[in-house]
């Protein structure tokens, strides 16, 4: 399973392009997009497709080539093999077959978007993308309301602004959210504000519309609770290094769910 570059072309690992010269096939979601990529790497490596719609059929032969000793290396257009991309029923019926099935790491657009969002990163939920129709956007909407993690989506150019609104609908327009966009590629863009502001921000520049988009939103809000943990003090004080006390109290009340006086005394304290 080799993860290839969400963008910046410079972001596939040494090993990641070591055995994609070395392999006897690359099993590619599209082999042309797949080609250019080799040929940047000066590779030639034969290719035969593996894509959603013939996933099923290709199976069998895959695994019979891999059970007679060949190496085949599981590349998608962009990032990491079987997130929101082909593979699955592959790795499956490969591991069910005994054949080894090891992963070489690598970009990954939603893990990308989690480290540069500033959004609490101990736990996250990634939805993929969300339905295309409206009423079953907002139909899964509603199941993820009480979700007190980090929620992820991805989203194309067509319906972002559609999404951005009916979460902000369903989910709460206070909530904290961030839209990560083109990320590794030139006009990459990592904007954090409430989701009825990033309703506003999409819709006030047709630029902040175009691309590839990853969706993060804060949690649930827990209840509020009188005591101060040790992950709302640890925090606060990130918060504090970057945002006056007010705000840093508000927003280490809305992640960690302590209650926002306390939080604000503790930084008093602090200070
Ligand atoms: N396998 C990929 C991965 O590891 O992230 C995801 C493939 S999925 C078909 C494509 C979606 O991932 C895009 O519609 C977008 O939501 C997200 N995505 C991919 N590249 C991105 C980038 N450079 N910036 C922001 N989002 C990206």
């Amino acid at each position: 399973m080799v993860a290839t570059p969400i963008g910046n072309l410079s972001d596939i690992s040494r090993r990641g392009l070591e055995i994609l010269g070395r392999v006897d096939l690359i099993a590619a979601e599209d082999t042309r997009h797949t080609g250019r990529l080799l040929v940047h790497f000066g590779l030639a490596t034969s290719r035969v497709s593996l894509h959603e719609h013939n996933e099923e059929q290709q199976v069998p032969a895959l695994v019979a080539r891999l059970a007679q000793g060949d190496s085949i290396a599981l590349v998608s257009d962009a990032g990491t093999p079987l997130i929101s991309d082909p593979g699955f029923r592959l790795v499956a019926a490969a591991r069910e077959a005994g054949i080894r099935v090891s992963p070489v790491p690598g970009p990954c657009a939603l893990i990308a978007a989690l480290s540069a969002s500033g959004l609490p990163s101990d736990r996250f939920l990634f939805e993929g993308f969300l339905p295309a129709r409206e009423q079953g956007r907002r139909r899964r909407l509603q199941t993820l309301r009480e979700i007190p993690c980090t929620l992820i989506f991805y989203e194309s150019s067509h319906r972002i602004g559609d999404a951005l609104r009916d979460m902000a609908e369903v989910l709460g327009g206070e909530r904290r959210a961030v839209v990560a966009r083109e990320l590794t590629k030139t006009f990459e863009q990592v904007q954090g504000d409430t989701l009825e502001g990033l309703v506003r921000w999409q819709s006030e520049d047709p630029n902040h519309g175009r691309g590839e988009f990853v969706v993060l939103v804060s949690g649930a809000p827990q209840q509020e609770t009188g005591e101060l943990t040790a992950e709302a003090e640890r925090v606060l004080q990130l918060l504090l290094g970057e945002l006056p006390l007010k705000s840093a109290a508000r927003l280490a009340a809305e992640i960690t769910g302590v209650s926002r006086n306390i939080l604000y005394q503790r930084g008093l304290e602090l200070r």
